[in-house]
This record gives structure tokens, C-alpha cells and sequence, in this order.
């Protein structure tokens, strides 16, 4: 992995008076530009001819770089170009969705906002649930086997986009039966069987809330909650069950957008707990823990019990549903605060303290 003083040494050749935060076209690229200009620095985006639309109409960024592919990015002559323009990396979904995890710690030579070796242990299932569980996070119960299926169960695949070929099942048999049934429609192989992951499905509402792990201000902030629109299975209570069953509708979770929650106050001190316990865990497991945002994906039942089923240590797109500002982060900074500014705000503090190193990989 890229280590801490090679980064640091990076650093040593940029003008940090001359910074460009830059990322790549999608996801939450608006965001990021939108609170980078606000806190007065250039904006970079890497994008895609089909992309550049988006960022033609709304025009946030100073530089582009044109790529048929993202993993382009990991060309010599796209890093050289980065680090020639004193280009602070800040990854979003899109990264480690079109570029590997080992691509991005070994070959990636250009400083990102946000900690390079949380990404191993936020990609790895188990690395993942080990640090949840040490900061006191419940988490739905895992099944090691089809057969011990004793109870509603969301069977998981690796790196399954949008949730296709995730499957529903409540017994082993049902599970052979949905099984066979996703073979049959092509939305699953065989081979992906040994893959699944069998998760205790908790039935209550999603809320993801949005932190921003703060090093310069060695402060956990809650910014904003999101929870998501997902196609098909937020329609499918709309059809009546008699139908669901004839039509054989199984639910899929292809992401649409993202809608903003304000969330029941007598819930925020667990959640603000939550926050801080999962940093306290990172900064033992990869000091200095997280830098910047991180969201967790969570679920609540009808007795507000919490339960969590993912981290994102890095920006999330439902962020996007407070641009400009949420109640959250109106409450703590007053008006035009989102998480793409606060990751500005924070490179503009750490520029100011010269503590650059700290908060860059
Ligand atoms: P994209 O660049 O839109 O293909 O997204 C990259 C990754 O981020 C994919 O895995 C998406 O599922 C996820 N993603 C994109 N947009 C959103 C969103 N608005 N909310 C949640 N996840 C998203
Ligand atoms: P994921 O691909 O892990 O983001 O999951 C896709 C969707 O499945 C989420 O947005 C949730 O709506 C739902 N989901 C995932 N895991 C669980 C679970 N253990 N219990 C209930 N719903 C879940």
C-alpha cells in the first residue's frame, strides 16, 4: 500500500495556495465541486463524454479531464496531470465502484481526502462487521449456510450493483426455490451461490445517517439523514399482494434518488453515539480513523432498535439531499453547510494549521 510518507513527500512538491479538489464525474461530484468553490478552491473532474452534460449545465468545474474509462485514472499521464495541478483526490461511490480497492491503495499516486486504509476494512465483510461490533453496533445475525436459515433472510452477493440478485427467503427450502427461480431469469449464476452472504432481513424503515469525522476539530458531526428510493421494491407496495404473488415480483434495489429525513430527536443520541463509537474503533484499527464523512446504513424497527448493516467510510451520494443545507447542519453552522463543504472547510483549516499531511493519504 502507498504509505503515509509517500503521500507526505507528494505534498512537499504541491502549492498548496493553488489547490484543485477534484473527483470523478458522478455520484456526488456536484456536491464536492459546489462546496469546494464556496470555501474558494478550483474544481477538477474527470468525466466521461456521455457525463460532461451534467457538468456543461451546471458549471462547477474548472478543469476537465476527458476519459473513455475511469480506470484511466490510474494512467501515469492522468496521475502526472493531478499531481501537476495540486490535485487533492476526493473519492465517492463511483471510485471503488469502477476501480478496485487494490488498485486505488497500490497504484494511486495523488493524496486523497480520507483515510487509504479504511478501504480494505470497509470492503471486507467481515473486517467490516468485526469493527461495527467492537463499537457496540448492533448488527442483523448472519447465517453461515442455507440450511440454518430459520427466519426472513436478504441473501447478498459481492459487488452486486443496485441489489440485483439479491434474494428474499424464510427457510432453506424457499431459499432453493428463489434460487432456482434467479438462475432461470439470468439474475444469478451458480458460481455467485458460493459468494452469498445470508443476512437476517430486519424488517423496519431505512436511515442512513451522514457524519463528517473531523481531524482538525477532533469532533464527530451529524449532518444529514437520507434514506433512499429504490426501484423496484419501493413500488411494490403499491400492487396489491394477490398480484405481487401472480405476477412473481421479487423485490430489486436499484437506486433512483435519495429523500432527506428529519429524524424523531428522542433517536439522535444513539445515533450520535454511534458516530462516535465507530470513529473511536477506527482510530485504534487505522490511526488517525476516519477522515471526513462516513455514513452508516441502518435499519429501525418498531421497537427503535437500531440495527446497522453497512459503513460507507467515505462521502455518500445521499449526502446529496443536503446541498445547500439539512436541519442538522443548520443547526450546528447555520445556513449553506453540506457534507461537500465541510470537506472543504476542512482542507481549508488543515491548510491554515499546515497540517495538510493529517487529513490527506
Ligand atoms: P454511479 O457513479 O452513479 O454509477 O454510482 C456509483 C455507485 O454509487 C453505485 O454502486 C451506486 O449504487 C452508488 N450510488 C450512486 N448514486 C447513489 C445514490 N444517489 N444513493 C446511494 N447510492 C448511490
Ligand atoms: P445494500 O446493497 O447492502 O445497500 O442493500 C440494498 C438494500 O437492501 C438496502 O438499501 C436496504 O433497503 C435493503 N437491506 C439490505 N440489508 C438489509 C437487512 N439486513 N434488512 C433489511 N433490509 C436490508
Amino acid at each position: 500500500m502507498i504509505s503515509q510518507e509517500e503521500i507526505a513527500e507528494l505534498l512537499t512538491e504541491y502549492d498548496v495556495k493553488k489547490l484543485y479538489i477534484g473527483t470523478i464525474g458522478s455520484h456526488s461530484a456536484l456536491n464536492i465541486f459546489k462546496g469546494a468553490k464556496e470555501e474558494g478552491f478550483k474544481t477538477l473532474c474527470i468525466c466521461k463524454e456521455r457525463d460532461l452534460i451534467v457538468y456543461k449545465k451546471f458549471p462547477l468545474a474548472d478543469e476537465i479531464i476527458m476519459v473513455e474509462d475511469f480506470t484511466e485514472l490510474l494512467d501515469d499521464h492522468v496521475q502526472e496531470k493531478l499531481r501537476s495541478l495540486n490535485t487533492i483526490i476526493v473519492p465517492h461511490g463511483s471510485f471503488t465502484a469502477y476501480l478496485s480497492t487494490e488498485q486505488l491503495m497500490n497504484d494511486f499516486y495523488v493524496p486523497i481526502f480520507g483515510n487509504r486504509r479504511l478501504l480494505h476494512w470497509e470492503t471486507n465483510r467481515e473486517l467490516q462487521a468485526e469493527w461495527l461490533k467492537r463499537a457496540g453496533l448492533k448488527l442483523p445475525r448472519t447465517f453461515n449456510k442455507p440450511e440454518e436459515i430459520d427466519r426472513l433472510v436478504i441473501a447478498k452477493l459481492p459487488g452486486a450493483r443496485g441489489g440485483r440478485g439479491y434474494i428474499l427467503a424464510k427457510s432453506p427450502d424457499s431459499f432453493k426455490r428463489r434460487v432456482e427461480e434467479m438462475i432461470n431469469r439470468g439474475l444469478l449464476s451458480r458460481g455467485d451461490l458460493e459468494k452469498i452472504h445470508l443476512q437476517e432481513y430486519i424488517i423496519g424503515v431505512n436511515v442512513y445517517p451522514h457524519y463528517f469525522s473531523s481531524i482538525m476539530r477532533e469532533d464527530v458531526e451529524l449532518l444529514s439523514v437520507d434514506k433512499r428510493y429504490e426501484s423496484t421494491v419501493d413500488a411494490i407496495g403499491r400492487i396489491p399482494a394477490e398480484e405481487q404473488i401472480e405476477v412473481g415480483i421479487s423485490p430489486t434495489y436499484t437506486i433512483v434518488g435519495n429523500i432527506p429525513i428529519t429524524l424523531r430527536e428522542s433517536l439522535l443520541p444513539e445515533f450520535l453515539r454511534m458516530g462516535d463509537n465507530v470513529q473511536k474503533v477506527a482510530t485504534e484499527i487505522a490511526p488517525p480513523g476516519i477522515i471526513g464523512p462516513f455514513c452508516l446504513e441502518t435499519v429501525v424497527t418498531d421497537n427503535l432498535e437500531i440495527y446497522t448493516f453497512e459503513i460507507s467510510a467515505r462521502i455518500v451520494a445521499g449526502t446529496n439531499v443536503g446541498i445547500g443545507t439539512s436541519p442538522y447542519a443548520y443547526l450546528k453552522f447555520g445556513e449553506k453547510m453540506y457534507i461537500g463543504r465541510r470537506i472543504a472547510l476542512e482542507l481549508k483549516e488543515a491548510i491554515e494549521f499546515k497540517r495538510l499531511h493529517n487529513v490527506v493519504t
